[in-house]
């Protein structure tokens, strides 16, 4: 008995080690937010891109079999134009972004990129074509130039200095105690959320890609903060293929196409000032999110005073 209760006391010791590795696997993967299930078909060809039309056609998704997440989707994001979805938390609106990456696939329905199905063509292609800035950017433990520079390792040091500006972080990092060679990441100086996502719009300044997705943070920003995003964000999207997954509605306003998500439907669609009219679940939101920032804005000012 003791003869056969160590190797089995070893066996629990190698799979807990297995374990152990799979779980940093799926955390590298999380982190890259890349899935390792989607393969390449074996005939993709490379996306021919034009000027990044994006069409999803009555799409329907769901990460677990029981639970339909997407139920029928499809609207179209035109050339260089800007469409915004907006909806409750858990409405499925990141999971189109991640549908337009092909993170994962979908069930039925088709995601097309100037015609071409995202299952067709290469991952590789794909991916270049599009720019994403991501609700928390990962920042990489080294210098601010760097973090920068990975949207174009070739770009020069007066690409990325133009790209900071552009992303309206220039000044910030003048402010840093060694400039662009400052050390960031989880052990060098901390971003906020605000300050991060403005690195990742300067990534995506360098990146120059056709298409632009961009995932809001759900957390609150400044006003001054919110106003320095949207500035760089107009200069940005301006002339691109635009999805914005938008928790600020003031993000919004501007949008060609607004799409109101809501348990995996589209509840309502059209312009702002179209879905004000509406009085529906848009025009609701618009008013409880004004309610908000007024109460904010009061409260600040009441502090101030003091
Ligand atoms: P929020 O505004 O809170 O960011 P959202 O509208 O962007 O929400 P999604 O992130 O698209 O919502 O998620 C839609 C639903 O899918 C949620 O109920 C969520 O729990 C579920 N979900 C998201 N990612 C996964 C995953 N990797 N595996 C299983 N379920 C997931």
């Amino acid at each position: 008995l003791l003869q056969l209760s160590v190797p089995l006391n070893f066996i629990g010791f190698v799979y807990r080690e297995i374990r152990q590795g799979l779980t940093d696997i799926e955390q590298m993967f999380d982190l890259l937010e890349v899935k390792a299930e989607v393969k390449d078909a074996p005939d993709a060809a490379p996306l021919d891109i034009k000027q990044g039309a994006i069409s999803f056609k009555d799409v329907h998704f769901s990460y677990d079999p029981a639970r339909p997440i997407l139920k029928g989707i499809s609207f179209e994001v035109p050339a260089g134009k800007t469409v915004a979805v907006v909806g409750p938390s858990g409405a499925g609106k990141s999971t189109l972004s991640r549908l337009l990456y092909r993170f994962y696939d979908i069930q039925s329905g088709s995601v097309s990129v100037d015609g071409q199905d995202v299952r067709a063509v290469t991952q590789k292609s794909l991916r270049s074509a599009i720019g994403m800035v991501p609700q928390d950017t990962v920042l990489f433990n080294d210098t601010v130039a760097y973090n920068i520079r990975y949207g174009r390792p070739s770009a020069s040091d007066a690409d990325v200095k133009t790209a900071a500006e552009i992303a309206q972080i220039a000044h910030f990092i003048d402010l840093l105690p060694e400039g662009f060679d400052t050390k960031v990441g989880e052990r060098g100086l901390k971003l906020s959320g605000g300050e991060k996502q403005r690195v990742a719009i300067a990534r995506t300044v360098l990146k120059a890609p056709p298409i632009l997705i961009l995932d809001e943070a759900t957390s609150a920003l400044d006003t001054t903060t919110e106003r320095d995003i949207q500035t760089a964000l107009d200069v940005v999207s301006k002339n691109r293929t635009t999805l914005v997954i938008a928790h600020r509605l003031s993000t919004v306003i501007g949008a060609d196409e607004i799409i109101v998500l809501k348990s995996g439907e589209i509840a309502e669609r059209g312009t702002h000032a179209e879905l004000l009219q509406k009085k529906g679940l848009y025009a609701s939101m618009w008013n409880r999110q004004r309610e908000a920032t007024q109460a904010e804005e009061h409260l600040k000012q009441v502090r101030e005073n003091d």
